[in-house]
């Protein structure tokens, strides 16, 4: 089994067709899904679609640092602490920030608490302008401070922002924050950095199967226990499906590269990086998901990476 550790198959790209793709991923072999979370917009639909797959789909709560303007960061912060305290139930979040604030009760907390395995997807992304740069910042601090305070991970979305994101990670070190870095792709020296300040993994999606990445290099270096899986669908997707929507099906063809860069096989990488998967999101598996389907082995396509890959890697048959 994999577990693709970021996925939103609530975007509008997926959602129409999200039921068949979570089904195409369970085929895949992919047993568990991970949804980032993004702002109160698009939270409804994200647990309307986790709650349709108990034990294979899970969420994580966060406001996106892309989402962030001076007008609503505010209130999307302040809903996302008051969810993370179980003050509003699942279904009053869905109804929005408003009703968020009347959610009383103990019994919600108990609903609206296990209905996350992380803070996320949090951080800083300049790449679209510095506009709202302070109100991220001060956004990401919050919700690093809410994880350590919930012991929960966080997933990191970073772009074009490192020097201030290690800024605030060095403030923060006395949080002891562990989480890990979603879409990886950035050197060896960042990843190292990082893990001064916390207890940090990398997430490996589409971006090393793609021509040229320096990110194969980078993974060489990187061990295998702080190595995760994940697709980021529907975006980045892998070779061959480069430009088209992604999927989380298409993980076993990221898995695939991560084993050629690292001299093992498939499932070997799959072994892996579900153990670390499930250790970082504290995650069980269920007796459905606990095997490997490995359909896409089976299917007799020209395009297994399972295939091509035990022409390359056979000759490492064990983990040292
Ligand atoms: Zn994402």
């Amino acid at each position: 089994m994999f577990v693709d550790t970021h996925t939103h198959f609530y975007d509008e790209w997926l959602r129409p067709d999200a039921e068949a793709a979570v089904q195409r991923a369970l085929d895949a072999g992919v047993g568990m899904m991970i949804q980032a979370d993004v702002d109160s917009h698009e939270r409804p639909a994200m647990w309307e679609i986790g709650d349709r797959f108990p034990g294979v789909i899970f969420q994580m709560l966060g406001f996106y640092p892309g989402s962030v303007t001076a007008d609503n960061w505010q209130q999307e912060l302040d809903l996302v602490h008051a969810l993370a305290k179980g003050a509003a139930s699942a279904e009053q979040a869905t109804k929005g920030a408003a009703k968020a604030e009347q959610a009383t009760g103990a019994e919600q907390a108990a609903v609206a608490r296990p209905r996350f395995v992380a803070i996320g997807e949090i951080g800083l992304d300049y790449h679209e302008g510095e506009q709202f740069k302070e109100e991220q910042k001060e956004v990401l601090r919050s919700q690093l401070e809410l994880a350590a305070a919930l012991n929960l991970p966080v997933n990191i979305h970073l772009r074009d922002a490192w020097e201030d994101l290690f800024t605030i990670l060095s403030d923060c070190r006395h949080l002891h924050l562990r989480g890990n870095l979603h879409c990886f792709t950035a050197s060896y020296e960042i990843y190292e950095r990082a893990n001064r300040y916390g207890d940090f993994s990398v997430g490996i999606g589409g971006v090393v199967t793609f021509k040229n990445a320096s990110l194969a290099k980078t993974l060489e270096r990187i061990p295998l226990e702080k190595i995760l899986l994940e697709t980021d669908a529907p975006y980045l997707a892998p070779v061959p499906f480069r430009g088209r929507r992604n999927e989380s099906a298409y993980l076993p063809y990221v898995a695939a590269k991560v084993a050629e860069v690292k001299g093992l096989t498939i499932s070997q990488i799959e072994d892996i990086t579900t153990r670390n998967a499930l250790q970082l999101f504290n995650l069980t598996q269920s007796p459905e998901t606990n095997k490997k389907t490995g359909i896409i082995q089976n299917q007799g396509t020209n395009k297994n990476p399972e295939t091509i890959q035990n022409q390359e890697t056979n000759k490492i048959p064990e983990i040292t």
